[in-house]
């Protein structure tokens, strides 16, 4: 026999329910009512679909990300096409993309745009609950918009799915916020960085010192607990701050207070990408351990530009959708499960013709119908209507077939009798076993 093959190390195979082991990833029905959940509520935002490739020029990355930046530095997928050479990246991140794409479609010539994608995103990263190698995103962008109205609003459309899909605000996930000013402010905010850091170049970590003079800002991301007090006391960037931009964040947290959305202003909330500027956000939880955040995003009103463009403010976010389902998960969050509302039980082989007929004209008609295939006992295929969750079963036998009629059994009361139909036209009673 041949050798069995196995998938990537952190990269999943996402099973339906019925095979989906419990203690692993949440299966793809769950995925598919977060798609559902997340379709409605970002057409209702006014929000376009969008999809870009999966991979990119490595250069993209290199100056969309910034060079000294976790993903550019250690997590990324690149290679050289052995065809042509090209230097080549699967996509860590959504965002490049999509702006690389709009700069290349001048897509922004008539106005602004809302859009939202979704799919795979590639990181080297030690595989662990909540972090994987290909992971899934959904990912939603304001293009062309300067204000802290879309900031806000998008900050709500985050809260607006949660609600959809039954988490709490407040207990389940919140909100974090601060702003990373504007480049100059950040620019006079990193050299008081650097002069602090290096009158304390003692008691830098290696990653650190590295980090001193190339990115000293990513020193307050660090997770090293020996660090901790000097950041703590390090130059905070919030004494930085203008006027613009502080009236900038007022004006996105006065939008918030007014729906009555908590948050909490943490001046040590970074991100990992080079490009943020002003508002940033991430939605936490503490239900998954140390991979609590499940969304992320902020403002990148330099990014056009960075990746040839011509200037456009934009506002965007990434959510995490396995840690998001694995929290729905854990917190065995009720889940609506798609039940047929029919299941057809064929007990005479022979009338099998005849039985799909009429089960396609259901169809039509509107209902949703699991056929039984595969034959077996009445028993068992009786069994297998009870599993599929159906209120009805139709009974294709051989008495009621010479009758010219179809049994109809209600699964869900013992006691009801049971009845006949005719087998002709069934569009004229089809929706008799709609009612609930
Ligand atoms: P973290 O600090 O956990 O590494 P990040 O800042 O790198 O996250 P972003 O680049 O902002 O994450 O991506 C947005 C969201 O995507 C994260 O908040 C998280 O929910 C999810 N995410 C990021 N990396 C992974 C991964 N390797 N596996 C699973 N989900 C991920
Ligand atoms: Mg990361």
């Amino acid at each position: 026999m041949a050798e069995k093959l196995q998938a990537i190390k952190g990269m999943n195979d996402i099973l339906p329910a019925s095979i989906a082991r419990k203690d692993k990833l949440p299966d793809a029905a769950l995925w598919a009512w977060f798609e559902d959940v997340v379709r409605r509520e970002l057409s209702a935002y006014g929000y376009h679909y969008i999809l870009t490739p999966l991979v990119e020029p490595t250069a993209l990355f290199v100056r969309g990300l910034g060079e000294v930046t976790d993903i550019v530095e250690k997590e990324m997928y690149s290679w050289r096409d052995a065809m042509n050479g090209d230097a080549l990246t699967l996509r860590p991140e959504a965002t490049a993309g999509i702006v690389r794409a709009m700069v290349e479609h001048n897509a922004l010539y008539n106005g602004p745009l809302r859009l939202w994608t979704m799919g795979p995103m590639f990181r080297h990263e030690r595989p662990q609950k909540g972090r994987y190698r290909q992971f899934h995103q959904l990912d939603v962008e304001a293009l062309g918009f300067a204000g802290p109205d879309v900031d806000a609003e998008m900050i709500l459309l985050v809260r607006r799915l949660w609600q959809g899909l039954g988490l709490v605000v407040g207990e389940h996930v919140r909100l974090e916020l601060n702003s990373l000013g504007q480049p100059a402010e950040r620019a006079a905010h990193r050299a008081a960085l650097i002069t602090y850091f290096e009158a304390h170049a003692a008691e830098l970590d290696a990653e650190a010192q590295r980090r001193l003079h190339s990115n000293p800002l990513r020193i307050l991301d660090s997770k090293n607990a020996a660090m901790q007090p000097l950041i703590e006391a390090a130059p905070k960037l919030m004494d930085f701050l203008g006027d613009a931009t502080l009236a900038h964040f007022k004006a996105v947290t006065a939008c918030l207070d007014a729906t009555g959305l908590a948050y909490r202003v943490n001046p040590r909330l970074v991100r990992g990408m080079d490009y943020y500027n002003l508002t940033v956000f991430e939605w936490v939880t503490d239900r998954l351990g140390s991979q609590g955040t499940v969304c992320g995003g902020g403002r990148y009103d330099g990014l056009f530009e960075q990746l040839g463009g011509k200037p456009a403010p934009a506002v965007g976010f990434g959510l995490g959708i396995e840690r998001l389902l694995l929290l729905i998960q854990e917190l065995a969050l009720p889940v609506p499960v798609v039940a047929p509302q029919v299941y057809a039980v064929i007990a005479e082989p022979a009338l099998l013709p005849q039985a799909v007929a009429t089960i396609e004209s259901l169809r039509k008609a509107g209902l949703v119908v699991r056929m039984h295939a595969g034959g077996g006992s009445l028993k068992s295929q009786f069994r297998q209507a009870g599993a599929s969750g159906a209120r009805h079963a139709l009974i294709f036998g051989a008495d009621e077939a010479a009758r010219g009629e179809v049994a109809v059994k209600d699964l869900r009361d013992a006691t009801a009798t049971q009845i006949t139909r005719p087998l002709t036209d069934p569009a004229a009673w089809a929706h008799t076993l709609l009612t609930a």
